[in-house]
Parts: C-alpha cells; sequence; structure tokens
C-alpha cells in the first residue's frame, strides 16, 4: 500500500515535470523565433544603413551594433573574410565560408543558424546578407538569456522537486502511520477489547460501524451458543441423573425379589408397590421432558383468545385433595382472556398453582388472580431466599430438596412455564421472599 502510493505519488510529479519542462521548451522556441524576427527586421534596417552610408566598415559596425546590446555586426568579404566587427576579439583570419548562414548569403539568400559560438560558449542567432557581390553583413544576437532563463528554470525544478520529495515522505509516513493505527483499532475491535473504531478517514467510518455491529452481533451469538450448550450439557446430566436414581432403585427392589430376599407376602407387597412408584416417578420426568421439548420447540400461530378464570377453577378443582390435606384455601379471582392454547393454559396454572400448594403453609390460600392481561399467582407459604430467584426457572433447579418431602417435583415446572408463557410472547416474574409467600406474575397481551 505504502509502496503503490509512492509510485502514484512519483507517476504524478513525472507527469507534471514533463508537462514544465514541455511548457519551458514551447517558451524557448517562442523566444527564438521572436528574437529572430527581430533580427530579421535590423538585418534589413541595417543593409539600407549601409549602402546609404559612405563611412568606414568598422565605424559602421559599432554604430549599428550599438542600436541594440549585445548584437554584434560583421561585414565580411563574399569570400568568408572578416572586414569589420563590432566585437574587437574576433579572429581575423578565420574564414567563415563555411558557416551556414554565410554560405546561404553567398548564394544570394538571407542565411539563418543557431549554433554555440565559436568565441564564447554561449547560443547565438546568426542572419546573413549579401549586400554587393563582395559585401556580406551578418548580425549575430546571443540567446545566452534564454539559456539564463533555463537554468533559473532547472534550479526552480530542483528545488521543487526537492520540496515535493520532503512533503511525499512526510505524507507517506503519515498515512502508514494513520493506517496501522487503524489496523490496530480493527484488530482490538475483533478481539472484544473495544466497541466502536473511529475512522482515520470519515469516508470508511459507516463501514467500520458495519463491522462493529457485525462483530458485536457475532459476539452475543456466540455467548448464546456457549450458554446453549451449558444448558444443554447440564439439561443431559440432570435428566441422566433424574432416570438414574429411580432406576437404581427399581434393580434394587427386583434384585430382592429374584433372590427371594423379599420373604414374606407383605414384603414383595412393598417391593412392588415401590417398584411402581419409582416407575410412576421415571414417566413423570420423561413427560415432563417431552412437554418442556413441546414447549420450546413448537413453532404454530398465535391461538385464539381464551378465558383463563374457568381453567382456573378447573385446575383449582383438580388440585382440592392436595390443598384439603392442608386446609389451604384456594381462591379464584377476577378474569381476562390471554392468547394461549387452553391446554398450555392449564399445563401454566396446574404447574404454579401445584407449587403453591406444595409449598404453602398449612391452614393458608393461594389465589389465582386475573387482570387485563395479567395473570398472578399468590400464595402464604415458605417463599423463596433471594439467591434463588434467578435459578428457579433452570431445568432441574431445586431450591432446596428437604423443604418438599412428600413429593419431590422433576424440577422442571417452571421451566415448562416459561417456555410455554415466551413462546406465546408473554413474560413471566416472582416476587418472594422466605417466610412471606412467593408471587408469579404472568403478563400477556390482552386477547379480544
Ligand atoms: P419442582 O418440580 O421441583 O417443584 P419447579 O420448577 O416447579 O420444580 O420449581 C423449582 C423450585 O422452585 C422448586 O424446587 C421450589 O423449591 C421452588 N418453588 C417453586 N414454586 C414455589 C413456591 N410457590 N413457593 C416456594 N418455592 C417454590
Amino acid at each position: 500500500m505504502k509502496r503503490r502510493l509512492a509510485a502514484i505519488y512519483w507517476i504524478g510529479i513525472l507527469i507534471t515535470l514533463l508537462m514544465a519542462l514541455a511548457a519551458i521548451g514551447a517558451a524557448t522556441l517562442l523566444k527564438i523565433d521572436d528574437t529572430r524576427a527581430s533580427l530579421s527586421a535590423m538585418l534589413n534596417a541595417a543593409s539600407r544603413w549601409t549602402l546609404d552610408s559612405n563611412g568606414d566598415l568598422q565605424t559602421l559596425a559599432d554604430e549599428i551594433a550599438g542600436v541594440s546590446p549585445p548584437m554584434r555586426v560583421t561585414f565580411l568579404l563574399n569570400s568568408g573574410l572578416v572586414l569589420a566587427d563590432s566585437a574587437n576579439d574576433y579572429d581575423r583570419s578565420a574564414n567563415h565560408r563555411n558557416d551556414a548562414e554565410i554560405a546561404a548569403a553567398r548564394k544570394g539568400e538571407t542565411g539563418r543558424s543557431l549554433r554555440m559560438s565559436d568565441t564564447d560558449a554561449t547560443l547565438v542567432l546568426y542572419m546573413a546578407k549579401r549586400l554587393s557581390p563582395q559585401l556580406i553583413l551578418r548580425l549575430s544576437y546571443p540567446v545566452f538569456e534564454i539559456a539564463k532563463a533555463l537554468a533559473v528554470y532547472g534550479t526552480a525544478i530542483a528545488a521543487l522537486f526537492l520540496v515535493l520529495y520532503l512533503i511525499q515522505r512526510h505524507a507517506i509516513a503519515r498515512f502508514a502511520r494513520d493506517q496501522s493505527r487503524q489496523m490496530e483499532d480493527v484488530r482490538r475491535l475483533l478481539d472484544g477489547e473495544i466497541r466502536q473504531v473511529e475512522a482515520v478517514f470519515p469516508e470508511f467510518q459507516p463501514l467500520l460501524n458495519a463491522i462493529a455491529y457485525r462483530v458485536e452481533r457475532l459476539r452475543k451469538d456466540y455467548q448464546e451458543i456457549v450458554r446453549t450448550m451449558e444448558i444443554r450439557n447440564n439439561f443431559v446430566a440432570n435428566a441422566s441423573h433424574e432416570l438414574r436414581s429411580p432406576l437404581t432403585s427399581v434393580r434394587g427392589f427386583a434384585e430382592m425379589l429374584s433372590e427371594g430376599l423379599a420373604d414374606t407376602p407383605e414384603e414383595q407387597a412393598l417391593c412392588l408397590e415401590t417398584i411402581r412408584e419409582e416407575c410412576d416417578r421415571m414417566l413423570q420426568v420423561i413427560e415432563d421432558i417431552l412437554q418442556l421439548g413441546r414447549a420450546e420447540h413448537s413453532r404454530d400461530a398465535l391461538p385464539d383468545a381464551c378465558a383463563v378464570a374457568p381453567v382456573a377453577r378447573q385446575v383449582v378443582r383438580s388440585l382440592q385433595p392436595q390443598a384439603a390435606k392442608r386446609q389451604i384455601a384456594m381462591h379464584v379471582e377476577g378474569e381476562t382472556s390471554v392468547r394461549v392454547e387452553e391446554r398450555e393454559l392449564w399445563e401454566i396454572l396446574y404447574n404454579l398453582a401445584d407449587n403453591a400448594v406444595r409449598y404453602g403453609r398449612d391452614n393458608g390460600d393461594v389465589w389465582i388472580r386475573m387482570d387485563g392481561g395479567r395473570v398472578i399467582v399468590d400464595d402464604n407459604g415458605i417463599g423463596i431466599p433471594a439467591e434463588h430467584l434467578g435459578h428457579i426457572f433452570e431445568a432441574f433447579y431445586r431450591v432446596d430438596e428437604s423443604r418438599d418431602p412428600d413429593r419431590r417435583g422433576t424440577g422442571l415446572g417452571l421451566s415448562i412455564v416459561k417456555a410455554i408463557v415466551e413462546r406465546r410472547g408473554g413474560q413471566i416474574s416472582v416476587e418472594s421472599r422466605p417466610g412471606g409467600g412467593t408471587r408469579f406474575i404472568l403478563s400477556f397481551d390482552e386477547g379480544e
């Protein structure tokens, strides 16, 4: 990336440089053209001046040259020898016959040439014309001004190049710094060290926001998967444990019977009764597991509204024998209807009211109250210590088995209730304090 940027930068600079050189070249050619035009005009004027003059050639050469310094004026013989020259340092013995401009003048044309001067190392523009069969006039004009301008341009370009090089180094170093900082930020975002990245280049902000959003979602999904795996592993371990205890007991009693260790008919009857009870218990656990599976996974449409009070009264009737045994009074108050199937409603209320009776106190009360899409199941029993409240909806979670010696629950009742309630778009919460009773509050969108 850094190298690519540098390459792009230098290509840009090279193109600029070529354009600058082209501009200088064009300016130089224009300048030469300009000089040539004025030299040509001067040559014509000087020719007329010479032809009109009677003075000696050296004086004339000096006079003409004085009109436009640093112009040089030379009078030559047709043979190429110099007769007079406004510059005093010329070589008198030199023959100029072969100089391009003189050769052309000898043929009667106006000779022109641009070349390095023989005497001083400058570029000179020459122009010559034959004035008479024996006399040739030559004007020459050094274009060292152009050379000077070229030197100035060259120095300026070199300086510009240096400045551009320094700017480029600085800009690329800064860009590289910003880029690595941005990469580091993205790495930290992916590692979960930060939640948001501020883009170094504002155009990238939406993209970085999208990445941050996705990373956050993936992180949550991952946590959810880990949690689900954990729940499932615990579930399998708990379910196996729940089934193993009664199975061990069944096996023990069956062995007693087969080995003839239960002698009397009463002992044998007790063994068989216990085996039956343990089988019932296993069936109950399996039934609850199936029920939980159904509640969690079935995906049918929201059912029609169902009136809660009739179902609550049915539940109360079913639990009457257990409640009566401990003089617990059960009350149904109010009415509402919710979009939950009747069978599911029965399951919810039965589990909650059954718990309320089981964990209720003798001579106590259990209330099922209904109002505006809310169903509240209340008791004034033993309550639940605060540290357990966050766990009671987990599968197989029991607060303390010693609290319920008569009938050991499966620990699945509340998880079934929660699964059904949430599947139907409702919410369940609990309020309780040890010795002060327990209240389960269900809220649904009220059905019409
Ligand atoms: P279980 O089949 O063991 O009753 P639940 O899932 O129905 O399982 O309940 C989980 C635990 O929550 C129970 O073991 C019990 O200790 C506690 N619990 C539930 N309802 C009540 C209640 N009304 N009063 C006191 N404790 C309760």
